[in-house]
């Protein structure tokens, strides 16, 4: 037997409906704010990836799918949706549109992970990228944003994380001063920590290891060490999210695990929840990214947000979303003459807008009802020897359980 891959799933139709929901209330955002949707390809040119993501990263050490393909080049499938837009805005010229520009898409995310719960190999985001402005107050809408996203679908409990972690003038001393710290404590450091040390310093701040944790409580902060502009540029931000009513927390250890984010970092997560996949959405900025893509430069501000976690949190919460409707009405007949009419009327109802199915082969009445009671409808259309000749049906209520027989041409109507 053939099985889905490992950390890959089949959404099915009963689960459609969160998909959809989700889609539905993201895309409403979007066109409150003025986001406009992009679509970008499956995989990309390898580089694109190992280029913005770091080389130092999880995610290109040892994440990437990636394969040479039958013309020879080196492809990897998109295992996240910020380079990729960028490559297209780039590639498209859109720093002639008036500035910012506004873009969300939703996508399948491929990494190779070990999978558990609310982390797969294949999963998919929501994202918005406002490309082309450094002003605070976009941080500050992209984070508002995330935020209505997750109240408008009617999540409770959430917490905004915050923090700045600089930009290339005053990040570089202040790892200088992080590396030094935990190299004079690095005998406590476990393995992991201890290989990232000299590469990825900051990747050390996030890990959840007891002592490590412990370590980072006393480890220099990168607050502590902005620059004037990276300062004022953080002081603006929370200013605008208090003048937005959107409660933060200020959090040191937050750095997330994309090289390119400059200044703003967020992730928002349940309340109280701590562990390595609780993080329902996060972004920041990343103002030098455009630049090594080979593009002007660019400051840009994002986030994302996993939908398979969105799911895994509306489920925990009990929350009441729209369940995807059911076709309306159940079409059954008894003999051949009532099935060219159950064939004929059913394509009708159709085109009248009304959801309808046939019965197909032929079984018993009981058969038939007891098929249209599992598919969901709400009517049950009986069509007989008799109801043929007298051209009426019998509709059936099948929540009541009452029946009335009605001409045949105004059951469309009847339905409406
Ligand atoms: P990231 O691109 O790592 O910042 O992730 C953005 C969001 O995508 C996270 O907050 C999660 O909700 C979701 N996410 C990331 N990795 C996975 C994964 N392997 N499986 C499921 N969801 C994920």
């Amino acid at each position: 037997m053939y099985q889905a891959p490992r950390g890959t799933s089949d959404i099915l139709p009963p689960e459609q409906s969160y998909w959809s929901y989700i889609k539905q209330k993201a895309a409403a955002i979007c066109e409150l704010y003025g986001y406009r949707r992009i679509e970008t390809p499956t995989f990309e040119d390898a580089r694109l990836f190992v280029r913005s993501i770091g080389e130092d990263t999880d995610i290109v050490e040892k994440e990437m799918y990636s394969f040479e393909d039958k013309g020879g080049d080196q492809i990897t499938l998109r295992p996240e949706g910020t380079a990729p837009v960028c490559r297209a805005y780039v590639e498209h010229g859109m720093h002639n549109l008036p500035q910012p520009v506004r873009l969300y898409y939703i996508a399948s995310i491929f990494r190779y992970e070990r999978p558990q719960a609310g982390r797969y190999r294949e999963h998919h985001q929501f994202g918005v990228e406002a490309l082309g402005d450094a002003d605070p107050a976009l941080d500050a809408e992209v984070i508002d944003m995330a935020w209505h996203l997750y109240v408008n679908l009617g999540l409770k409990g959430l917490a905004l994380s915050l923090n700045s972690i600089g930009c290339n003038d005053c990040r570089p001393p202040y790892l200088e001063r992080l590396k030094t710290y935990y190299t004079q404590h690095k005998e406590s450091l476990c393995a992991d920590c201890k290989r990232r040390l000299a590469k990825n310093t900051l990747r050390l701040l996030d890990c959840k290891n007891p002592t490590c944790l412990a370590l980072t409580e006393q480890a220099p902060r990168s607050t502590d060490y902005l620059c004037q502009e990276c300062s004022e540029h953080f002081e603006h931000l929370r200013r605008y999210l208090n003048l937005l009513n959107l409660p933060f927390t200020l959090t040191h250890r937050l750095v997330r695990g994309l090289d390119y984010y400059t200044r703003t970092v967020f992730e928002i997560a349940p309340e109280g929840e701590t562990g390595a996949q609780v993080a329902i959405g996060g972004g920041g900025r990343y103002d030098n990214l455009m630049e090594q893509l080979g593009g002007k430069p660019t400051p840009a501000v994002g986030f994302a947000t996993g939908i398979e976690r969105l799911v895994l949190n509306l489920k925990k919460q009990e929350a009441a979303i729209p369940v995807l409707p059911l076709p309306t009405v159940f079409v059954a007949y008894l003999g051949q003459d009532a099935k060219y009419e159950a064939i004929r009327l059913t394509a009708h109802l159709r085109k009248s807008g009304i959801s309808a199915l046939a019965s197909l082969n032929e079984r018993s009445l009981k058969a038939q009802l007891k098929q249209a009671n599992v598919s969901g409808v709400r009517y049950t259309v009986i069509i007989g020897e008799d109801e043929v000749k007298s051209k009426s049906v019998v509709l059936r209520n099948m929540a009541k359980g009452e029946q009335q027989t009605i001409p045949i041409d105004k059951l469309a109507e009847a339905l409406r």
